[in-house]
């Protein structure tokens, strides 16, 4: 079993760092949050006093931050303490160039890397079964594999360096535009006096399907476990949505790709947010789009 240290234990690294403890690994773990630190001791991993005496001494280095500007400080901290031959991977989300820039600064300390943002939530971190979009050089990922393997189910390597980034963007512009449609549907339902029950058992057998009404139903009572049944508490909260659909609309930019509908679902998100519903599931944009009836 490897040695690895965790650096960043908030909702998602914490659960991720206990499943690498439960497979029987020694995990070293830091976070800035003392409150984190313990909830990981509990969890049976050992703390160490800061990110750099975390890593001395690992096999594998897993971050799990909030954002590229994080990963980049605690990278340029930590990569000269990692032994050379040892492995990092970073799993938060975070922009494909800051992606690229990680992998940039492992390599000039001879560090192998891997991208793995994932997929699956809060849930998926705790029950270790996230999805993971990898990026990196082949040896790298099939270093990488059995360790994501305790904490997810589905391990994809979807090409070189920030390749596993852009999957995730790529795929949260699809999920963020899908749940504003499928939210606009139920509104036009409700005005034109069509259940809710009626048109989820058609459209979630018609072409209409798609993860956001099957799995994830932005009205109570079809789907019993979605956040639309317990008051729109997250879940994947909206601000969280929304970071994701401006890191899309960041990399449409820079790669001067054409995303009308990906640009509209981050101004509708960021209304959102703006209103103060940050905090709110991101399925709770059915009552932002019920509230514009009359107003477009
Ligand atoms: P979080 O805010 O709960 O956790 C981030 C942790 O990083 C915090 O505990 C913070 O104290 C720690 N941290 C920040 N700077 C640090 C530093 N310099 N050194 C050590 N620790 C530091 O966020 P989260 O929900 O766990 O999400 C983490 C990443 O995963 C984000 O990039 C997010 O977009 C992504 N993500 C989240 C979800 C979700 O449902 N929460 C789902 C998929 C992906």
């Amino acid at each position: 079993m490897a040695t690895i240290a965790f650096i960043g234990l908030g909702n998602m690294g914490g659960p991720m760092a206990a499943n690498l403890v439960k497979a029987g690994h020694k995990v070293v773990a830091f976070d800035l949050v003392e409150a984190s630190r313990s909830q990981a001791k509990s969890d049976g991993a050992a703390i160490a006093e800061s990110s750099v005496s975390a890593v001395k001494g690992a096999d594998v280095v897993v971050t799990m931050l909030p954002a590229g500007k994080h990963v980049l400080s605690v990278w340029t901290d930590v990569l000269p303490a990692i032994s050379k031959g040892a492995l990092i991977i970073e799993c938060s989300t975070i922009d494909v160039e800051s992606a690229k820039q990680a992998h940039a600064l492992a390599a000039k300390q001879g560090v192998a890397s891997i991208d793995a943002p994932v997929s699956g939530g809060t849930g998926g971190a705790k029950a270790a079964t996230l999805t993971f979009m990898c990026g990196g050089e082949d040896k790298a990922f099939a270093a990488a594999k059995p360790v994501l393997e305790k904490m997810g189910k589905k391990i994809v390597h979807c090409g070189g360096a920030g390749a596993g980034q852009a999957a995730k963007i790529c795929n949260n512009m699809i999920l963020g535009i899908s749940m504003i449609a499928v939210s606009e549907a139920f509104s036009l339902a409700e005005k034109l006096g069509l259940s809710h029950q009626a048109l989820f058992d058609v459209a979630s057998t018609s072409s209409g399907q798609c993860w956001s009404l099957t799995s994830y139903c932005p009205v109570p009572g079809p789907v019993p476990a979605s956040p639309a049944n317990n008051d729109y508490k997250p879940g994947f909260a909206a601000a969280l949505m929304l970071k994701d659909l401006t890191l899309a609309q960041d990399a449409a930019n820079a790669a001067g790709a054409a995303t009308p509908l990906g640009k509209h679902a981050q101004e509708i998100y960021k209304t959102f947010d703006a209103a103060g519903n940050g905090g709110v599931d991101f399925s709770g944009i059915i009552r932002h789009v019920r509230s514009l009836a009359g107003k477009s």
